[in-house]
């Protein structure tokens, strides 16, 4: 399991949650899974199981309130994950890599390894940037949640496409 600089942790917390939106589910299979993680930079071998997917499909949805919710709920989620799933952080230069932070104990699973790094990631930015710069898109037709690290340009939407499709509709329901 790789470098787990901060932002590619952010990335990953980010993009867990929006596998499944509005949109269909896109971790159907341990395949799925296997290229989620793989997409994310992490080396082979990616082997992965019913049981794996079953456990990160469950770490998604203790993710997700951590995005719509209130910084305090927000907070005591992050710390329970950790709490659960997070050792005590130790450095690594492992197979040669940069010195790098790991939350994860050696040898866990792909959930438990998911859990501790994407709720160390996600409490290292919201303690960076504040909860506000976790959020979902504002767009009445999409659930999709991002985080937004320039402090002085609050966003509201996950895509600029967002954005504007909002703003054409409340132009036409101005007009109407
Ligand atoms: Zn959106």
């Amino acid at each position: 399991m790789e470098i787990q600089s901060p932002d590619r942790q952010i990335r990953l917390a980010v993009d867990l949650v929006n596998t499944r939106t509005f949109e269909p589910e896109q971790l159907n299979t341990p395949a799925d899974l296997r290229a989620f993680l793989l997409d994310h930079g992490e080396p082979e071998p990616v082997d992965v199981d019913g049981a794996d997917l079953a456990a990160v499909r469950m770490v998604r949805e203790w993710l997700r309130p951590v995005f719509h919710g209130d910084p305090s709920q927000a907070a005591r989620v992050l710390n329970a994950v950790l709490e659960r799933h997070a050792v005590r952080p130790y450095l690594s230069d492992h197979d040669g890599t940069p010195w790098h932070l790991h939350v994860a104990r050696p040898g866990a699973s792909w959930g438990e390894w998911l859990a501790a790094t994407t709720a160390l990631g996600l409490a290292s930015f919201a303690a960076g940037h504040g909860f506000a710069a976790l959020a979902v898109c504002a767009a009445a037709d999409c659930e999709r949640v991002f985080a937004n690290a320039a402090e002085n340009r609050p966003r509201k939407f996950c895509t600029p496409r967002c954005s504007s499709r909002t703003r054409v509709a409340s132009y036409r329901a101005r007009r109407n």
